[in-house]
């Protein structure tokens, strides 16, 4: 199978990291900026570099752009920079194009002029910080949807011992419970009746709200 080709559009803390991932995980990446001390930075990591301001479409449609299959936009400051960008992406023919988003306006914008994804490196982080902060034993927290999230929860000292049936989550909290990780193993159809240990680590779906009563009295 063809490896899936990737571009980056700014190569700053966020677009530098996203590029150098996917390089290390072996993808093939061209990297562009229009700086051109950040391309020769990335000329070794990245399968290519380019300097070139991503707001002319010429230069895009020099480099052939269209025939990545997903490009990230990843221009910090410049609001302007990154939807003019977005808009020429989409215009020629980019099948999946990523944004990092500045703020909820700047998202807006993103959305509705047709960004495929649109992230929010830093609000995300924040959030999932902010219950780790909560509890230690909230390891990982990620948003479904505006009111919908995942957590990732280190078994407590309430749940050890007692299993799904007599914690009875999904009637207590609202939440449910979608697999149990245990040492490397995950286990995607938990046995309701299997007593918890206390390094297990529980994969609880949920609305906010429940997740947040669940993490409050359980956790
Ligand atoms: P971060 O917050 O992720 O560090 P920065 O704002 O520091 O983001 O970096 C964004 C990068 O995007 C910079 O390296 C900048 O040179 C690059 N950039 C900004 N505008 C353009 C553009 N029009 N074309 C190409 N690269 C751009």
């Amino acid at each position: 199978m063809k490896k899936k080709e990737f571009a980056v559009i700014g190569l700053g803390r966020f677009g530098g990291s996203i590029c150098r991932e996917l390089s290390e995980e072996g993808m093939p990446v061209l990297a562009i900026d229009s700086d051109e001390d950040k391309v020769n930075e990335f000329k070794n990591i990245a399968s290519h570099a380019v300097i070139l301001d991503s707001t002319d479409e010429d230069s895009l449609k020099e480099i052939g752009i269209s025939n990545f299959e997903h490009v990230i936009v990843a221009i910090g400051e410049n609001i302007q920079a990154s939807i003019l960008t977005t808009v020429i992406l989409k215009d020629l023919g980019v099948k999946k194009v990523t944004v990092k988003a500045q703020n909820d306006y700047h998202e807006k914008i993103l959305n509705k002029i047709g960004a495929d994804q649109v992230v929010h490196p830093e609000r995300d982080m924040g959030k999932r910080l902010a219950h780790n902060f909560i509890s230690n034993n909230i390891l990982d927290y990620l948003e479904l949807s505006d009111d919908h999230s995942i957590a990732e929860v280190k078994v407590g000292k309430k749940m050890v011992g007692k299993s799904l049936v007599e914690l009875d989550i999904r009637a207590n909290y609202g939440c449910n419970v979608v697999a149990i990780k245990r040492g490397k193993e995950i286990n995607v159809s938990p046995q309701a009746d299997d007593a918890l240990r206390g390094d297990d680590v529980l994969i609880v779906i949920g609305a906010d709200i429940d997740l947040s009563r669940f993490e409050k009295h359980l956790v």
